[in-house]
């Protein structure tokens, strides 16, 4: 099963990809946490990368199509994958259709996690993620058992820069005006499950694999 999960920043995508990926079994590509690995690693993309995401500003197409052309051709997403974070605009979701296509492959379900304006602003700039294994954990709504310690495996937990309020704004005007209109392209392919992203954790998983063994909306 080829998915894909959407959302504005803090809809709780990668922490339900996390859940999607080891019950199903796909691996979990999240252009986000690759990105951030390209910056901390130094390499010519994460250089090129750094400016537009410490802005909080998409970064360009070419170079996204291009991560996602390779990663998609690895092995390990013959039997499926959950793309997080891409596509984010339509040319990225052109993109990614022609990649497909190439291999006789196609997008089979689309969750995307509703979540209102006042909800995002507070889990992103609660947000915090362990060094280590790339856990998500928040201050109030999902805290570690142990304050600054990811439970899973011990790591120090850290806030992205990019979380903060007034960065948040731009990656919410982002998000409006370049990623929204995919919303319609993926309901029109008939793909689309709408989910309520405001629920607790447990509950939009149990929403989200009624989704994805069900038919879309
Ligand atoms: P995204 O990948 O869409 O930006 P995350 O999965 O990182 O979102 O979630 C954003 C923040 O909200 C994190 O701090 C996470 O722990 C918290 N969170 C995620 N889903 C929920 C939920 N259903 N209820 C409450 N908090 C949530
Ligand atoms: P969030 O979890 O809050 O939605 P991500 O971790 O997915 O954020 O992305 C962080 C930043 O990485 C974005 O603000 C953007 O600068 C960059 N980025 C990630 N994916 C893409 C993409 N598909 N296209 C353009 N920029 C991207
Ligand atoms: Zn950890």
């Amino acid at each position: 099963m080829n998915v894909l999960i959407m959302g504005a920043p803090g809809a709780g995508k990668g922490t339900q990809a996390a859940m999607i990926a080891g019950e199903f079994g796909i691996p979990h590509i999240s252009t986000g946490d690759a990105l951030r690995l390209a910056v901390d690693q130094g390499t010519a993309m994460g250089q090129l990368a750094k400016g537009y995401m410490e802005r909080g500003e998409l970064v360009p197409d070419d170079v996204m199509n291009g991560i996602v052309r390779e990663r998609l051709g690895q092995d390990d997403c013959r039997g499926g994958f959950l793309l997080d974070g891409f596509p984010r605009t339509v040319p990225q979701a052109e993109a990614l259709d022609g990649i497909l296509a190439e291999s006789g492959r196609k997008i089979d379900r689309v969750v995307y996690l509703d979540v209102d304006r006042e909800l995002l602003l507070e889990r992103v700039t609660g947000r915090r993620v362990c060094r280590s294994c790339g856990a998500t954990y928040h201050v109030r709504f999902h805290p570690p058992a142990k304050p600054g310690v990811c439970d899973k495996c011990g790591g120090e937990l850290y806030q992205r820069k990019d979380d903060s309020a007034e960065t948040v704004r731009t990656r919410l005007e982002e998000y409006d005006k370049k990623t929204a209109p995919l919303l319609a392209y993926y309901r029109e392919r008939g793909v689309l499950c709408r989910i309520d992203g405001a629920k607790p954790i447990a509950e939009v998983s149990e929403d989200i694999r009624r989704c994805l063994r069900g038919p879309a909306e």
